[in-house]
């Protein structure tokens, strides 16, 4: 059996409507997992989500309320989606407390920031000085600006170097960090680009958008450990039945 993969989807709050780029369920798929996409049904979904799935991912999308991490908001915040928000972090939280495999990628990385006990910079050209460009006009696969990669984490031994180039669509960033996660790569303006948890099976995320990057073998590789942090779940769930038998 296939780890299932559980996707977050947008949200768009006036249209009630769900979507999701086909890039992140290819990229599942490619890297040997089942994607399934998580529906936003409210509370009671939360549970069921969590208990279906053997890892998440985390997709990019809306800014985060930025109440949730104890901020008035900055008039550059963007659109914000209550909906999602709330079920995100309620599942995130779950997969933190029970090590449950996650990614976040983008919006994702900021939600695991936000869900540690972090905070974030709402809008990055309004609130640092001399930023690289984050929010990139160029194609989605195509790289635009560099990252350094801390040596001694998960994240290093996945992409298998220190320096990489990676694409950008973001204005907003991670800031202060709670205590479980550390900070593993940052751009040369010291914006924070990964982020992980040491002490969880594999809570990871990063700021930019390695689905659309699958085919360097870096980028898929950050998809390929969440899907074998996934499998380790179902070979414990195929075990536990063998002993039932
Ligand atoms: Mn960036």
């Amino acid at each position: 059996m296939k780890p299932i993969i559980g996707i977050t989807p947008s949200f768009q709050e006036e249209k009630q409507q769900m979507s999701v780029h086909l890039a992140y369920c290819s990229a599942i798929v490619r890297a040997g997992g089942v994607p399934i996409i998580l529906p936003y049904t409210g509370k009671e979904g939360v549970a069921e989500a969590f208990g279906l799935c053997h890892g998440l991912l985390l997709s990019g999308g809306e800014d985060i309320d930025p109440a949730l991490f104890g901020e008035e908001p900055h008039p550059k915040l963007g659109g914000v989606s209550p909906t999602r928000d709330a079920f995100e972090l309620a599942l995130c939280r779950l997969a933190l407390a029970y090590g449950l495999p996650v990614l976040g990628v983008c919006r994702g990385m900021q939600l695991l920031g936000v869900a540690g006990g972090g905070t974030m910079i709402q809008d990055i050209p309004a609130q640092t000085g001399n930023p690289v460009k984050h929010s990139q006009q160029a194609p989605r696969p195509y790289a635009t600006h560099g990252i350094e990669v801390r040596t001694d984490s998960r994240l290093y031994e996945i992409l298998g170097t220190e320096r990489l180039r990676v694409n950008s669509f973001h204005h907003q960033a991670v800031d202060e960090l709670g205590e479980r996660f550390v900070s593993t790569a940052c751009a040369a303006d010291g914006i924070i680009e990964a982020i992980e948890c040491p002490a969880h099976p594999f809570a990871l995320g990063v700021q930019w958008h390695p689905e659309f990057m699958t085919e360097t073998p870096a980028h898929l590789g950050l998809f390929e450990a969440l899907v074998c942090a996934a499998a380790k779940g179902v070979e414990n769930h195929a075990s536990g039945f063998e002993q039932a038998d």
